[in-house]
């Protein structure tokens, strides 16, 4: 019986030079390990491509896999035949065939390319043979040959003792595989932007791990298991990703008791990052992640932003920044948190939250407010109390 293929290709990897071979194994490795509870599975990298073998009945499960793995461009399923020209063209009439039975003309052409280069043929000649083979068998049912504008393209690579043959492109995630840019924490905070943030550093090749503030005390146990559900569709791109949870409402209640109401938030804001950054050193991981959107809240001016940097000298990453609300929903909707997101939890955030907000928090009185509770103790009191999920496991 023939074997079936998957044709993976990457575009970024590719202009990587002497790097690229890393970055194809770590490609390979990650979808190895994303189908491999499928049976019969070989993943291998052959010249400028990965190439996946596999049963017919497991075709399905590998194409919603292959869409979430960051750094493949497209891909298309095919058969591998014996490197024959009546063989391969056999195929292609199995599946052309079947389309002209509701359309009275259809344009097509053959794409052959050769990675055995000593084969007796040229791409040309392998693009004719075949193509004659299937136009003397379907020419009478309404197909034509169309190099430039094909409805449909055949595509077929010479290997040294076999054939590929496949059709169609899917679209794939792009990006870069996850693995090649080390590891970052993001904050998740179970709104709508934060896993937006989280997804797009984890396509440009990050592990990205989470950190959760939570005020179980105030807002029940909704918010964690809303984030948790997050953290897994998110860790679904990349695997080995984990969720920190830390308890957050002995420090919102001191902030609460012994600070101006207006600066509460970004006061918060300050202790998530320093909390997240002595997280971060501790794992290796080399950056923080927010979903922080300019001017989309109070807390998010460029005078509340740079007040939160400051405490941190780990690199923050807000990919979010420049963009407006309705494209990240969009984008939300397309990874599948949108629904999630919604769902009416509040956070922690805004828990207490005063009438009137500083906008533009003045570091000045920020750090006067913090001489009023101990934020050094209450911080390591919440990491001692910290809670690890390895999302793997859910
Ligand atoms: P989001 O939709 O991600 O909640 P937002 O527009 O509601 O963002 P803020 O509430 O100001 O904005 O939060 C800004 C960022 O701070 C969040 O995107 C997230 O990265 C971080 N954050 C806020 N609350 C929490 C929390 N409870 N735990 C972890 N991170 C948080
Ligand atoms: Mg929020």
């Amino acid at each position: 019986m023939s074997k079936r293929i998957a044709i993976v290709r990457y575009d970024e990897i590719g202009l990587k030079g002497k790097n690229r071979k890393f970055f194809v194994d770590a490609l390979s490795r990650n979808i190895r390990a994303k189908l491999q509870n499928l049976e019969n599975i070989k993943v291998f990298s052959p010249h400028g491509r990965v190439v996946v073998q596999l049963d017919s009945e497991a075709v399905e499960l590998c194409d919603t896999r292959l869409k979430d793995i960051p750094g493949i461009s497209s891909f298309s399923f095919g058969i591998e035949v014996a490197r024959e020209f009546d063989e391969i063209a056999k195929r292609g009439i199995e599946w052309i065939e079947p389309l002209l039975l509701d359309r009275s003309n259809l344009k097509f052409c053959v794409r052959s390319r050769r990675s055995d280069k000593s084969f007796y043929k040229t791409s040309t000649e392998c693009d004719f043979e075949i193509g004659s083979r299937i136009m003397q068998k379907l020419s009478p049912s309404g197909l034509t040959v169309d190099i430039k504008n094909a409805d449909y393209v055949l595509e077929v690579e010479i290997g040294r003792d076999h054939a590929w043959v496949y059709s169609g492109r899917k679209i794939g995630l792009r990006g870069l595989p996850v693995g090649v840019a080390g590891e970052a924490l993001s904050l998740l905070s179970g709104g709508i932007d934060s896993p937006v943030a989280s997804h797009m550093i984890i396509r440009r090749g990050c592990r990205v791990h989470f950190i959760f503030f939570e005020n179980r005390a105030f807002l029940g146990k909704g918010g964690y298991d809303k984030v948790l559900r997050l953290a897994k569709k998110l860790n679904h791109f990349q695997d080995k990703g984990k969720l920190c949870v830390i308890p957050f409402g002995d420090i919102q209640m001191a902030i609460r008791d012994q600070c101006r109401p207006e600066n509460r938030v970004v006061l918060y804001r300050r202790m998530m990052y320093r909390i997240s950054e002595e997280v971060a050193k501790r794992l290796g991981y080399k950056a923080l992640i927010t979903g922080e959107s300019l001017g989309q809240v109070a807390s998010q001016t460029l005078e509340n932003l740079a007040a939160v940097s400051t405490v941190v000298e780990t690199s923050v990453f807000r990919p979010l920044i420049g963009m407006d609300k309705l494209d990240i929903i969009r984008k939300a909707e397309e990874i599948g948190t949108y629904e999630i997101s919604i769902e009416p939890h509040q956070d922690c955030c805004s828990v207490f939250m005063p009438p009137n907000p500083a906008t533009k928090a003045k570091i000045r009185l920020l750090e006067d407010d913090e001489t009023k509770f101990p934020f050094q103790s209450l911080a390591q009191a919440a990491m001692e109390n910290m809670e690890w999920v390895e999302l793997d496991k859910l």
